[in-house]
């Protein structure tokens, strides 16, 4: 799917939020998103946010690594940013404690050092840049 504009990637975050997530009764809700800087992958998890009914602004969380935001269902949105991290330490132990509370949802930008630690069965989205906008692959 090619994606032209900033708001139509805030639209279908919203959108995937509404209607994509499938909560586990076991483990976070996990989306891992993959694409080069620019791609869009904030761009798309402020939208998620919209559609989890956060009001907050979600920024990129690049140089905290993580950022959380409350859910009226009681868990969190928790956003990690892994770039140029190559070894996470005790951000994967925050990590793995996130994903035993079920009603959270986790989004991870730059995943590959934590890959390890995520449930087999987490949303992969990928972000590419082509002539036209963002081509997003589920
Ligand atoms: P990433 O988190 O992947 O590094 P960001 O979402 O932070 O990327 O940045 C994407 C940038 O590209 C934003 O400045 C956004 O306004 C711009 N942009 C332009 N066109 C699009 C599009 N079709 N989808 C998403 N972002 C777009
Ligand atoms: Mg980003």
């Amino acid at each position: 799917m090619i994606i032209r504009s900033e708001q139509e990637m805030l639209n279908f975050g919203k959108d995937f939020a509404k209607h994509q997530l499938e909560p586990d009764n076991s483990v976070a809700t996990v989306l891992e998103l993959i694409g080069d800087v620019g791609a869009g992958k904030t761009t798309f998890t402020r939208g998620l946010a919209e559609g989890l009914d956060i009001s907050e602004p979600i920024t990129s969380p690049s140089f905290t690594i993580s950022k959380q935001y409350a859910l009226k269902n009681g868990g969190r949105l928790i956003h990690y940013d892994f770039y140029r991290i190559q070894d996470p330490g005790i951000m994967s132990e925050d990590l793995s404690e996130a994903l035993q509370n079920p009603k959270n949802v986790i989004v991870i930008e730059w995943g590959e050092s934590i890959s390890d630690l995520l449930p087999d069965n987490h949303h992969v989205i990928k972000f590419n840049y082509t002539e036209d906008g963002r081509e997003v692959t589920l």
